[in-house]
């Protein structure tokens, strides 16, 4: 396999198979309805709700690889023009719905390609996907890595999405007077919202395009588009700021949060208090289970919740991973190489520069797949897709 025979998450010509890990826009940067370039791989959810974010589209060319499975694919050697057979399985990525990590394998050896993901060590899903994963792999390593590098760097460190919840329950209840915003993209944080209305009871409250998205996903009806049915509001993250949260003030006391493993950067406005770690630190810490006690604890970096403004709250809600649920998935897969899929980013790190230490680049590679050559190993590319830094979703 040459490079340009995989893209993933990369929309430009030059490609047989394009792959699609999951449909936040950075990801779908070039894609539109009126693709003609080849077949699409994704899953199943990615599939469904493909339609509604691309209306028009030439369904014929989705192709659904269903996950835990592997499924087959047919390619043609640029450089002989011969056949070349390869295999992807499709893993959970616990990003957002219909999110998926690709593990590639072939004569070029193992490739895994994660997209954005969030495997907290803590969690039963992304157990199940770590079992699926060493399974798949059957004793062999992976050659490649490309990895969500989002939070790759030793300052991330946030607690589990479990737990970064209970923050946001506490917030909502120690305020019982006010409205309260919560920003969202159009995909993603789904489980949070199910969370705050289950433990609460209360419905919640969504844009059009949202509910339908909420449809298509089947969830339970808990999400409404009448104001007057509930006091929390999940809005487009772009729609979120202090100006609208003032606007909001001079009508109804309400709050915002913003779920995020980055901090919500806005300075306070001068002459307001910005208590960092609010009232709410106590219990955070009482509850966070994390990290673990792997004799590497980071607590003094240990983000809690913050006030930026009188009006809003940033909560480490993060759907990627942290740095060390990151430094935990690289000893897991033990890549031959390893790059970051963030690329174009202001705040970029290469994953080597910290996790160098974890990677086998000087060790022989024990893949075990037929007919595997070390040198092609070198010669495989996987195009990457590339996002801004403030764009992380
Ligand atoms: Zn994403």
């Amino acid at each position: 396999m040459e490079s340009g025979m995989i893209a993933v998450d990369r929309w430009t010509e030059g490609s047989q198979l394009y792959f699609l890990t999951h449909l936040h826009a950075d990801h779908t940067r070039g894609l539109s309805s009126t693709w003609a370039r080849g077949p699409i791989f994704c899953s199943r959810i990615t599939a469904k709700l493909f339609p509604f974010r691309f209306p028009d589209f030439n369904l014929s060319l989705l192709r659904v690889v269903e996950v835990g499975s592997w499924h087959t694919l047919s390619l043609v050697s640029l450089a002989t023009g011969s056949p070349a057979v390869a295999e992807v399985m499709a893993i959970d990525a616990h990003h957002c719905p219909g999110s998926v990590m690709f593990l590639f394998r072939g004569e070029f050896g193992y490739l895994l390609y994660t997209g954005d993901f969030r495997w907290e060590i803590t969690s039963e899903m992304a157990n199940i996907g770590r079992s699926m994963l060493l399974n798949a792999l059957n004793g062999s390593k992976v050659d490649v890595l490309y990895l969500d590098n989002t939070y790759c760097n030793p300052t991330y460190c946030f607690p589990s999405r479990e737990v970064a919840a209970q923050q946001v329950i506490d917030i909502i209840t120690s305020n019982p007077e006010h409205d309260i915003i919560i920003g969202i993209d159009t995909l993603g944080k789904e489980d949070l919202l199910l969370h705050i209305s289950h433990v609460l009871k209360i419905k919640i409250w969504v844009w059009p395009e949202r509910l339908r998205t909420m449809h298509l996903l089947g969830l339970p009806d808990i999400f409404t588009t009448k104001t007057s049915l509930t006091r929390i509001r999940a809005v487009p993250r772009y729609s979120f700021s202090i100006d609208t949260l003032k606007g909001l003030n001079a009508m109804r006391p309400t709050l915002g949060i913003m779920p995020s493993g980055l901090p919500w950067v806005m300075k306070p406005l001068e002459g307001e208090k910005s208590p960092s770690c609010s009232t709410f630190s106590d219990t955070f810490e009482s509850r966070s289970k994390w990290p673990p006690n792997d004799g590497n604890r980071v607590d003094q970096n240990m983000r809690c919740v913050e006030r930026f403004h009188q009006y809003i709250y940033s909560v480490p809600y993060s759907d990627h991973s942290c740095f060390p649920e990151i430094k935990e998935f690289v000893r897991l897969v033990q890549p031959l190489n390893m790059k970051g899929i963030v690329s174009l980013s202001s705040c970029y790190v290469d994953p080597v520069y910290y996790l160098s230490h974890l990677i086998r680049s000087n060790q022989p590679s024990h893949t075990t797949y037929s007919n595997l050559k070390r040198e092609d190993v070198g010669k495989v590319k996987v195009k990457r897709e590339s996002k801004m830094a403030n764009s992380k979703a």
